[in-house]
């Protein structure tokens, strides 16, 4: 039966109450919402003319750019399954992904093109180009699918998949993550209700739209009650991030922490930044010294929420009138959560435990995975792998995730204390902790750390440091000061990089 949480008729009904106005900013250009709403009913049908069907898998390898709202729309109207990935891939990763999800068809960006064709040599894949097209076999042009004449919104669903989402990619093999319709509409509901009360219609969004993060900020917007107008970074780069906020009147901004480090990296006191009000962060740790520093520079509130690409992004945020520093904020409506004990018993507040997630936007399972998703989903619950707590209040704190635990001596040290503290250091700007084997202790506590443009410090200094501020099996035994600590394509500190520089640095400093 034809769902009631079908994503292509939450854009439509969104069309309808809004009516035209000016949708998405991009390099110059407004675009409004008439224009998406119709363009995307035509590349619908020119994708249906291509023989995409409703089930078929198409990947999305875009920068942000307004045809990314256009192929979403469209690709839910036709029934497929949105397949957003992030285009910092190697060929042999992105092949992995165009082999396990059996894609139909790949919409790609013009620079995006050699990687694509690399990585998708011999598989007979339909390439549609937006943006100048060269002549080749398998090669279409975004641009030819507009010309096709409109069609309906297929019936699918709400069980039925929307996106398939690859995670992972940092830990092992990359995982298609199942997410449905009413997954994807419930939990973009749920950010748009706790969001709401900001009264937010001016949004700079330089997060990749190809992450879960990005995806559910352009869902939670189709359920906004009143037009929201969007300025889209391409990629973010922090100067570009100042000029356009100055420039648009930005109110709020979503964002991964490390772009909050560069914007602060930057003269912002030379920008206009008065109609600027809040930043939404998620996505990795937001450590409190960085908070702080962030919310005086820019006098806004920063609101953190947590999630992760199995549970359709969200599963708790921080409202306006519910933010506490260092908690990412409340459960969502939609998502029940519980701290998990060593057996699978809820813990009261203020014990830690692995932060476990029930509710409609839990994924279905990980595509072609029976074995990994019966590791993942047990009866209904979603295991994070993130270890949290709860305050009396409700509020909740995520600490740090299982898989980063160093055990030092019997000890347990989260990385996350240790960042936190070397980065209260003045001339640090970021800081990566993790454990290197080590015989004597297990593991060892190595830092890799980056220094603000011009400051000064030793490794000497900075292990002082950490020392007279964290408990003695806590601070770190080596320092290596980088010009910057690795980050991953949406700017998480990339640990598995990390941890191989520290084993072949060992004995350095
Ligand atoms: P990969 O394994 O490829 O690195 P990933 O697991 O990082 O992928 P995501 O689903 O994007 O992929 O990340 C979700 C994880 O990010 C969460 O499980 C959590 O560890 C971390 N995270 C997200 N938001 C926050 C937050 N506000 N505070 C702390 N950690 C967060």
């Amino acid at each position: 039966a034809p769902g009631e949480h079908n994503l292509a008729v939450l854009a439509e009904a969104s069309y309808a109450k809004h009516g035209d106005y000016p949708m998405i900013f991009f390099e110059g250009e407004w675009h409004t919402s008439t224009s998406i709403a119709e363009r995307s009913a035509r590349v619908a049908g020119g994708l249906r003319g291509l023989g995409i069907e409703p089930g078929d898998r198409v990947v999305v390898l875009t920068m942000n750019t307004p045809e990314v709202f256009v192929s979403y729309r469209a690709l839910w109207r036709l029934g497929a399954v949105v397949t957003p990935v992030i285009f910092l891939q190697t060929p042999p990763e992105l092949r992995h992904i165009l082999e396990d999800s059996g894609a139909a068809a790949a919409i790609v960006t013009p620079e995006l093109l050699p990687l694509v064709q690399a990585a998708s040599e011999g598989l007979g894949l339909t390439v549609i180009v937006a943006g100048d097209t060269p002549e080749g076999e398998g090669l279409v042009a975004y641009e030819s699918l507009e010309s096709a004449d409109p069609i309906e919104i297929a019936p699918r669903g709400d069980d039925d998949l929307a996106a398939l989402l690859y995670t992972g990619g940092t830990t092992g093999r990359a995982k298609g993550v199942m997410l449905s319709h009413r997954g994807l509409w419930e939990s973009g509901h749920a950010l748009h209700r706790v969001g709401e009360s900001q009264g937010t219609t001016r949004w700079l969004l330089p997060l990749p739209l190809s992450h879960a993060y990005g995806l559910i900020v352009v869902i939670s917007g189709m359920h906004a009650s009143r037009p929201q107008s969007s300025v889209l970074q391409r990629w973010f780069d922090a100067k570009g991030w100042l000029e356009l906020a100055q420039e648009h009147r930005i109110e709020a901004s979503t964002v991964v922490p490390s772009m909050l480090q560069m914007l602060l990296d930057q003269p912002y006191q030379d920008y206009d930044l008065g109609s600027l009000r809040s930043f939404g962060s998620g996505g990795a740790p937001l450590l409190p010294a960085l908070r702080e520093k962030v919310e005086e520079a820019f006098g806004v509130t920063i609101l953190e929420g947590y999630g992760c690409t199995e549970s359709s992004a969200v599963i708790a945020a921080s409202s306006i009138e519910e933010s506490r520093p260092g908690s990412v904020g409340k459960p969502l409506s939609h998502a029940e959560v519980i701290i998990a004990g060593p057996s699978g018993e809820p813990l009261p507040a203020g014990e830690e435990g692995e932060i476990w997630v029930r509710g409609p936007g839990v994924m279905q399972g990980y595509w072609n995975d029976p074995e990994q998703t019966a590791a993942t989903l047990v009866d209904g619950w979603l295991h994070t792998g993130d270890i949290g707590h709860f305050d009396d209040d409700g509020y909740l704190y995520v600490d740090d995730r299982i898989k980063d635990l160093i055990i030092r001596g019997g000890f347990n040290v989260f990385p996350r204390d240790v960042e936190d503290a070397l980065l209260a250091h003045e001339a640090v700007t970021a800081a990566a902790v993790v454990g290197r084997p080590d015989t004597k202790s297990g593991e060892e506590v190595v830092a890799v750390v980056a220094l603000h443009p011009g400051a000064q410090a030793t490794p000497e200094e900075l292990i002082a440091f950490a020392k007279t501020r964290l408990a003695p099996h806590k601070y770190p035994r080596e320092v290596l000061i980088l010009d910057a600590v690795p980050v991953t394509s949406v700017g998480k500190t990339d640990r598995k990089a990390v941890r191989s520089m520290v084993r072949t640095n060992q004995g350095e400093s």
